[in-house]
C-alpha cells in the first residue's frame, strides 16, 4: 500500500470545511451513494492538491483485453481525468506506446523506483502449465519473460495487487473445463508462491468500470476496502442481484418468463444466475447507467468464482 500521506489537521480552506473533514465525509458518502460522488470537482482537486498520482502497473496474461476495455469506457469519471489527475498508469499493454524490450524494462524499473507503493493490476488468468510458456509477455536481458515471472517478481515489490476481471480473480474462462494451460487466479498463484501483497478481487466479465476505479480510489483514500469471503470489495459485491432485482415480483408471484423475447416476467426458467450472482448491476447498470443485463437478456453469474463453468448453460430456452 502507499503510504497515507498525513492529511493537515482543521485548517478551514475556501469552502470552509477543512480538507481531512472533507475527504472523510466525501469517501463516507461515496460508499452508499456511487462512484460519480467520489469524482466530484473539489474531491479531485483535494487529490491534487495533496497527493502525488498513484503508480500503476497493468498487466495482462490469459484474457481478452476487455477489461481495459472497460476501463476505458469509464463515463463518470472520465478516463482522462482518471489517468491525468487520480493514477499515474505506468504501463498497459493495450494503450502504452512502448513495447518489447522498452517496455519490459519500463515495468521493471518502475516497480523498482516506487517498491511497495505502487499498485499491481493484473488482467487475465496465470497460465503456470509447462513452466508458464503458453503466456510469454515479453523479453529484457536476453531471457524471454512470462507472465508467471512477472507475476512472481513484480507482486511481491508491489504495496497492493487488484486481479481485475474474473479470469485474475478466480480463473474465468480460461480456467474452465478443458483448461490445458494451467490457467490459476491471482489469489491461488500466490498460494503456491508465498506471495503475501494484499489482493482485491474486482471480478466480472468485463468489470464495471465503477468497480475498477472506485476501489483504486478506495485504496488512496482508506486502504483496502471490506472484501467478502471471495475477495471482493463488499462495497460492490454486497448484495445478491435476485434480491434486488426490478423482476422480483414477477418471481414471487410465480410468473416468469418464457423466453429473452418475453418483455415482463421473472427470468430464472430461461436460465437467469441472478439468485447466485453478488453484485451491484442492478442499479449502477452498464454504459453510463442506460441498461444492465436483465432488461434484455439473463444474468450469466458473470462475477462468481464457479463462472462460466458453474453458470452454464446461460440460456435455457422454456420451450
Ligand atoms: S430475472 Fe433473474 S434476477 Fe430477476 S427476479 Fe428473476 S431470477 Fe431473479
Ligand atoms: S448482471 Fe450478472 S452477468 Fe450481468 S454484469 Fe452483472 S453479474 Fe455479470
Amino acid at each position: 500500500m502507499k503510504d497515507k500521506q498525513k492529511l493537515p489537521d482543521a485548517q478551514p480552506e475556501k469552502t470552509g470545511i477543512s480538507r481531512r473533514n472533507f475527504l472523510k465525509t466525501v469517501t463516507g458518502t461515496a460508499a452508499g451513494i456511487g462512484i460519480s460522488q467520489m469524482f466530484n470537482p473539489a474531491l479531485i482537486q483535494a487529490l491534487e492538491k495533496g497527493l502525488e498520482r498513484h503508480p500503476v502497473l497493468w498487466i495482462q496474461g490469459q484474457g481478452c483485453t476487455g477489461c481495459s476495455v472497460s476501463l476505458l469506457n469509464s463515463v463518470d469519471p472520465s478516463i482522462a481525468d482518471i489517468l491525468l489527475k487520480v493514477i499515474s498508469l505506468q504501463f498497459n499493454p493495450t494503450v502504452s506506446a512502448c513495447e518489447g524490450e522498452m517496455a519490459m524494462e519500463h515495468v521493471y524499473e518502475v516497480a523498482k523506483e516506487y517498491q511497495g507503493r505502487f499498485s499491481l493490476v493484473v488482467e487475465g488468468a496465470i497460465p503456470v502449465a509447462e513452466n508458464g510458456k503458453y503466456c510469454i509477455v515479453g523479453e529484457m536481458d536476453h531471457r524471454e519473460i512470462t507472465m508467471v515471472d512477472m507475476v512472481q517478481e513484480l507482486a511481491p515489490m508491489a504495496g497492493s495487487v487488484l486481479a481485475v476481471g474474473t479470469c485474475a480473480a478466480f480463473g474465468g474462462i480460461p480456467a474452465a473445463k478443458g483448461n490445458v494451460t494451467g490457467a490459476t487466479s491471482v489469489n491461488d498463484f500466490f498460494l503456491t508462491k508465498n506471495i503475501s501483497t494484499p489482493v482485491v478481487n474486482i471480478p466480472g466479465c468485463p468489470p464495471h468500470p465503477d468497480w475498477i476505479v472506485g476501489s483504486i480510489v478506495h485504496l488512496l483514500e482508506a486502504g483496502i476496502p471490506e472484501l467478502d469471503s471471495d475477495g471482493r470489495p463488499t462495497l460492490f459485491f454486497g448484495n445478491n442481484i435476485h434480491d434486488n432485482c426490478p423482476r422480483l415480483d414477477d418471481y414471487d408471484e410465480a410468473f416468469m418468463a418464457m423466453s429473452l423475447s418475453d418483455p415482463i416476467g421473472c427470468r430464472m426458467d430461461v436460465g437467469c444466475k441472478g439468485p447466485d450472482a453478488y453484485a451491484d448491476c442492478y442499479k449502477r447498470k452498464w454504459n453510463s447507467g442506460l441498461n444492465w443485463c436483465v432488461n434484455n437478456a439473463v444474468c450469466i453469474g458473470c462475477v462468481e468464482a464457479g463462472f462460466p463453468d458453474a453458470m452454464s448453460p446461460f440460456y435455457e430456452p422454456a420451450y
